[in-house]
């Protein structure tokens, strides 16, 4: 991805920088050749030269981009488990997947974390977005998932002759886990998710307490990962599958979400991050109904979302690290939506709004592994930045609408926000290809329409 050539000062706005200290009021970013130069106090800020480009936050907010830890590019108006596999080809899945990529940007999500991908598309998608044919958060590759047979992603019976092959990875026994991980690697993924445990989406056999793979199984998978330099998460809800992954060696849990006080001892030693995902309940109990959701789904998830937030709660009292993503994607959890987490962290679960930025912002990049490059705005980092109108500090919910964001940067380069298009090429770029109108408005929902759903 390239960067900006010459200099930017961003001035007339607070500084959050991410660390979670507190705001700097009246400061300046300086940026020079799409690297942050100055973060601070307006005051003691260096004099940038006369043909330096000036962006006024208007009494606004600068901050960091926003960094999505668990990031479905595939996923697309997703009503039941099906829709994950076989709802369409996998040509129309990936304009989807550049289409949400696109969405997320203009969201402020500057980088991204997959947290799984149909077809091997998001390996492919971060080539797009690295090399500039599509824009998009700087993405960090899954791949397809792995998960036991007979467990929550192996849902098709053996009648319908669907193996599931755009989707996971089946498998028995640690040998079986091991392949599957090669041939991942050949994939070219950075990450390699797993599925520890099941889910309140399938109450009947792989429910949330429900194990859907072998701590062989995960060992081996963790073993041939890191012997190839790959990272291993897991989508863990049970208590004895949180445990397992710990003592397996996973890099991050994502949900976390039945944490006893052995689990949480586990994850402190061993500082692994959470990326809980826990708006997608909420949303999954507020509208799932409309969606012909069982009440006994809506039930699991009632549990999920109490335990997760509680487990969160944990995490955070004691020092833990917990990022910030969640499974987008879903026909009422769907992309876009994607900064109603930091506000449910806030609002619900009980973070500051600071250590809910840190959270979305350098825990991001820190399980990215990509922490020196982006994730706070300090001297020498990438300038991936958000310009925000107004102060989320006070009202977190302004991070939800992108009609408020003055500039979402990456390297210095205006890539969307309503100073895209006024002075750089990158922003003409944007215009001619059209970005999306409102808040909510999603290219990929008009790709959806024209498909005829
Ligand atoms: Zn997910």
């Amino acid at each position: 991805m390239k960067t900006a050539t010459g200099t930017t000062v961003i001035e007339r706005g607070q500084l959050v920088d991410g660390t979670g200290a507190s705001a700097v009021p009246d400061s300046a970013v300086l940026i020079r050749d799409g690297r942050i130069a100055y973060a601070g106090p307006a005051a003691c800020a260096p004099q940038a030269p006369p043909d330096a480009v000036r962006i006024d936050a208007r009494g606004g907010t600068i901050m960091p981009g926003l960094v999505e830890a668990h990031f479905h590019p595939t996923y697309f108006d997703v009503a039941e488990l099906v829709d994950l596999d076989i709802k369409y080809p996998v040509e129309f899945v990936t304009l989807l997947a550049a289409a949400n990529a696109r969405l997320a940007l203009e969201c402020g999500y500057t980088a991204a974390r997959s947290g799984g991908s149909l077809f091997n598309i998001d390996v492919w998608l971060k080539k797009a977005i690295e090399e500039e044919l599509t824009p998009g958060p700087r993405l960090a590759a899954s791949g397809r998932e792995i998960c036991g047979a007979g467990g929550l992603m192996d849902w098709n019976p053996d009648f319908r002759k669907i193996g599931m092959e755009g989707l996971v990875l089946l498998i028995n026994g640690a040998d079986e886990g091991r392949r599957a991980v090669r041939k991942l690697v050949k994939d070219g993924v950075e990450w390699v998710k797993t599925y520890p445990t099941g889910d309140a989406a399938a109450p009947d056999t792989n429910d949330h307490h429900t194990l859907c793979m072998t701590f062989e199984e995960m060992h081996a998978v963790v073993a041939e990962a890191h012997n190839h330099r790959l990272k291993v998460t897991g989508h863990c809800r049970a208590t004895e599958g949180i445990k397992n992954a710990l003592r397996a060696g996973y890099d991050t849990l994502e949900h976390g979400t039945f944490m006893d006080a052995e689990a949480l001892d586990m994850l402190l030693a061993r500082d692994t991050p959470v990326i809980p995902a826990l708006q997608f309940e909420y949303a999954s109990i507020e509208r799932g109904p409309e969606f012909g959701m069982s009440q006994a789904v809506i039930d699991g998830h009632q549990e999920t979302l109490e335990g997760g937030a509680e487990s969160a709660r944990m995490i955070l009292r004691a020092g833990g690290r917990v990022g910030l993503g969640g499974d987008y994607g879903f026909a009422w959890n769907p992309h876009g939506d994607y900064a109603k987490e930091i506000s449910f962290f806030v609002n619900y679960v009980g973070f500051t709004p600071l250590l809910a930025i840190r959270a979305a912002t350098k825990t991001g990049a820190e399980i990215m592994g990509r922490a020196a490059e982006f994730g706070t705005l300090a001297a020498g980092k990438l300038a991936d930045v958000l310009v925000v109108d107004g102060d989320p500090l006070a009202d977190i919910r302004v991070l939800e609408d992108r009609s408020r964001f003055i500039a979402v940067m990456q390297g210095g380069v205006i890539k969307a926000g309503r100073r895209a298009g006024a002075d750089t090429e990158a922003g003409a770029r944007e215009r001619a290809v059209g970005a999306s109108d409102g808040p909510n408005g999603s290219p990929a929902a008009d790709l959806r329409a024209a498909a005829g759903r």
